[in-house]
């Protein structure tokens, strides 16, 4: 079985309804990042953090995969299939893919502010400031945030060096580490971009674009592969 990778962004669950985070109406036009998005701003205003995570998780669990999530997930069947994905939402999971490996985090769970081993379930439910984990601290999300460390990089590494098929979608390729994998992808025979706004002088060597919203271009491009196999 031919091995494919899907790296994801947040443009994969745009149609879903999740706002993006560097298009002109995403999420850090509303939000500094410095004030929601990073350890210090926990340590300073965790109530202003959890809050903002709060509505970010509530969202997700309001929403639906849309048609670009449930065609990847039909990739199961023919390829070894893993996707990659740097967006926290559950939106591949609940359109059926297996194998998913989050680079930062997932939204649906929270960890312990103290012992990041000591991790729950929380589905859509809030953290509330004085929610503590099984070893007694404050909980937080389970989320990297910008100045940590993204431990699943280094799985994540050897899975899309291997590939023989990788489908880029969704980002904009500009947050790091997690940007950087693509260029791993040294043995695919045929690496593919989705996104509705990238022009062709602007994607990486090797890459074949196809201009177009998750939605639109993936269905097709599900069953080309799928066919072509
Ligand atoms: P980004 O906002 O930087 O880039 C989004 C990309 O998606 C852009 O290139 C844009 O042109 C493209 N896009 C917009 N609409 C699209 C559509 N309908 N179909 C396909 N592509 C579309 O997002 P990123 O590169 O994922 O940024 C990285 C960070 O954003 C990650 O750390 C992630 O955790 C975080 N994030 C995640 C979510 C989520 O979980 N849904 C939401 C917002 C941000």
């Amino acid at each position: 079985m031919k091995k494919l990778v899907v790296f994801s962004g947040a443009g994969v669950s745009a149609e879903s309804g999740i706002q993006t985070f560097r298009d002109s109406d995403g999420l850090w036009e509303q939000h500094n990042i410095e004030d929601v998005a990073t350890p210090e701003a926990f340590a300073k205003n965790p109530a202003l953090v959890l809050d903002f995570y709060n509505q970010r998780r509530s969202r997700i669990g309001e929403v639906q995969p849309n048609e670009g999530h449930k065609s990847l997930a039909l990739l199961d069947s023919a390829f070894e299939t893993t996707v990659i994905t740097q967006n926290i939402d559950d939106l591949h999971e609940r359109a059926g893919s297996k194998n998913i490996l989050h680079l930062h985090g997932e939204i649906t769970k929270a960890r312990c502010s103290k012992n990041s081993n000591d991790i729950q379930s929380i589905g859509y439910k809030n953290i509330e400031i004085g929610q503590l984990s099984k070893s007694g601290h404050q909980l937080r999300p389970h989320i990297v945030w910008f100045g940590e460390a993204v431990p699943a990089y280094e799985d994540a590494l050897p899975i899309i060096s291997n590939c023989d098929i990788l489908i880029v979608v969704g980002t904009s390729l500009n947050v790091y580490p997690a940007a950087g994998l693509i260029h791993y992808a040294t043995k695919a025979e045929q690496k593919i971009i989705v996104d509705p706004n990238m022009n062709s002088n602007e994607i990486p060597d090797g890459f074949e674009l196809k201009k177009g919203s998750a939605a639109s271009v993936l269905p097709n491009l599900v069953q080309q592969l799928l066919k072509a196999n």
